[in-house]
């Protein structure tokens, strides 16, 4: 199967991210967002980020000028109609992303291969609400996801061999590797990872340490690139605590519970760096 044309859903941190990754592989990329302010935010963010990489020499202008070209942002989701696989990054609820599928399977030609980038909810149950549960898949990329080199890829229980063959070579196609999960809560990546910022939060909760004293251990003692607080508040506090309520439900044990302070945060619409303010304050 040829892919050309990818549909976007979503213009945020992840949806931006992923249509500037297949923009600048020469794959003509539409972005869709509820409104055109959000959809032109989205294009904006990949022109500064593509203005950076020219800056530094790891992108020519002309190279810039027509990975810009081969974006269209728009608020119509039609728009996404001849597209030939069609990636979701709408927030992590499963309501939402079930709704979005239900109108991209009408929407879209039958051969269109709908993919989410959901961090935690389960594949299967968004392909249920299609008529193509074969060609429904797990597309997880990672944050930031022009530099970061994995795709998480998860297989419902009906996506056939063809549709998962189609998205490795596509997740190569744009120099990600590719590493196959089934479709389970968290699958692998977040299963680990988010128990242990939820835990760091919990560190934080109970006056055991700052937020800077918590990720200090975390970087020099063991290593991590970035602390886990900081982390959580580059990932978006309200995507953490719908993982840590997938992980909660999905398996039904308590050691999955997410903190309260989290919640706190969410609620107070502390969600990290994209508001610009979380465990940290970001200007
Ligand atoms: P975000 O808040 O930055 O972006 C979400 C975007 O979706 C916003 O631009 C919002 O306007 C838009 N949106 C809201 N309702 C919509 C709708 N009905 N239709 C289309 N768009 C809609 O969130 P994000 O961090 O980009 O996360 C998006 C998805 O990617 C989530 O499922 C999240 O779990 C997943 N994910 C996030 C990360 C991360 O590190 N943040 C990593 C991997 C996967």
């Amino acid at each position: 199967m040829n892919i050309s044309r990818i549909g976007i859903i979503g213009a945020g941190q992840m949806g931006g991210g992923i249509a500037h990754v297949f923009a600048v592989h020469g794959f003509s990329v539409t972005l869709y967002d509820i409104n055109v302010q959000l959809a032109a935010n989205g294009n904006a963010a990949i022109q500064a980020s593509l203005k950076r990489l020219v800056e530094k020499g790891r992108l020519t202008e002309e190279a810039a000028d027509l990975t810009l070209k081969r974006l269209s942002p728009t608020d119509d989701l039609g728009q996404l109609r001849d597209a030939e696989l069609v990636i979701e990054a709408a927030p992590e609820q499963l309501d939402l992303k079930k709704r979005l599928f239900a109108e991209l399977d009408q929407l879209c030609g039958p051969h269109t291969i709908l993919a989410t980038n959901t961090s935690s909810l389960p594949v299967t149950e968004l392909a249920a609400v299609t008529s193509r549960a074969h060609r429904v898949i797990g597309m997880h990329f990672m944050n930031p996801v022009p530099v970061m080199p994995l795709v998480e890829v998860i297989r419902g229980l009906a996506t056939s061999d063809e549709t998962f063959d189609v998205i490795v070579a596509l997740a190569q196609a744009i120099g990600k590797t590719a590493v196959p999960v089934r479709d389970y809560p968290g699958f692998v990546s977040n299963r680990v990872l988010m128990p242990m910022i939820n835990e760091a939060i919990y560190t934080v909760y109970e006056g055991v340490a700052a937020p800077e004293a918590v990720d200090q251990i975390m970087q020099l003692g063991m290593n991590h690139p970035m602390g886990p607080l900081k982390l959580a508040d580059f990932i978006g506090l309200d995507t953490c605590l719908a993982i840590m309520e997938t992980l909660h439900e999905g398996f039904g044990d308590s050691k999955y519970r997410p903190c309260p302070l989290l919640r706190s945060y969410v609620q107070a619409g502390w969600l990290g760096k994209k508001t610009g303010r979380g465990f940290y304050t970001y200007s």
